[in-house]
């Protein structure tokens, strides 16, 4: 069995029980002690701007990751500011836990096709050991090698459809954890699909 620490980096705008349950999917495929989720503050490869604000993503993290050993978040990235490059925050890992196995890098399969275009890719795939989930998209790439395969059971749900089932007023309960419900509600986040949403009183 193989343990360390594996990253797991996104926008989170909102988390959702898709991004849990693969990551104990991974969790319980390749034994991991833990998995360090990693909001960017601006992912590189997203045209648009997370809708909520560094501050409510962190937040919404922070209620998901309670009561769930083996998870927590990493908030460097949004502290860095600007364009959130993965080798910046794998380099900084190796500082930091110098001792520590090679870690992990979870991403899902519709990241495949373009992992060619991440910043430093070689490298990156050289400081980490990838492990790619199932979400329907396919592991062909002209970059990724080696990797481990998780055969999950893609579950349907992506942050953009959350984001618009609320600006439209429909039903989007069951598809982030209660905590994160209550959290969006208490707040108002994204019943618009334009504005930034801030949370009041902080
Ligand atoms: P958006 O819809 O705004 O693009 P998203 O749902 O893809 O967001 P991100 O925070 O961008 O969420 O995703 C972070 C990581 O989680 C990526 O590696 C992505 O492939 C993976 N991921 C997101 N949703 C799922 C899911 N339902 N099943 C498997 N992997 C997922």
């Amino acid at each position: 069995m193989e343990s360390g620490i594996a990253l797991f980096g996104g926008s989170f705008d909102p988390v959702h029980i898709g991004h849990l349950f693969i990551v104990e999917e991974v969790r319980a495929a390749l034994a991991i002690e833990q998995v360090f989720f990693v909001p960017a503050y601006q992912p590189p490869h997203k045209s648009e701007a997370p809708q909520a604000s560094a501050e409510a993503r962190i937040l919404m993290l922070e209620r998901a990751l309670e009561d769930r050993p083996g998870c927590s978040f990493l908030d460097w990235e949004i502290h860095r500011g600007g364009v959130s490059y993965t080798i910046d925050t794998v380099e900084l890992v190796r500082q930091k836990y110098p001792r520590k196995a090679k870690p992990k890098l979870i991403i899902g399969d519709d990241l495949c096709a373009d992992f060619g275009s991440w910043r430093q890719s070689e490298r990156l795939l050289e400081l980490v050991e990838l492990v790619i989930v199932t979400r329907g998209g396919s592991v062909e790439s002209d970059t990724i090698k080696e990797y481990h395969l998780i055969d999950n059971s893609p579950l349907p749900v992506s942050s953009s459809d959350i984001r618009e089932r609320i600006a439209e007023g429909r039903n989007y309960r069951d598809l982030v954890p209660p905590a994160v419900y209550h959290f969006i509600e208490e707040n108002g986040l994204y019943r618009s699909s334009f504005a930034v949403d801030s949370i009041p009183g902080e």
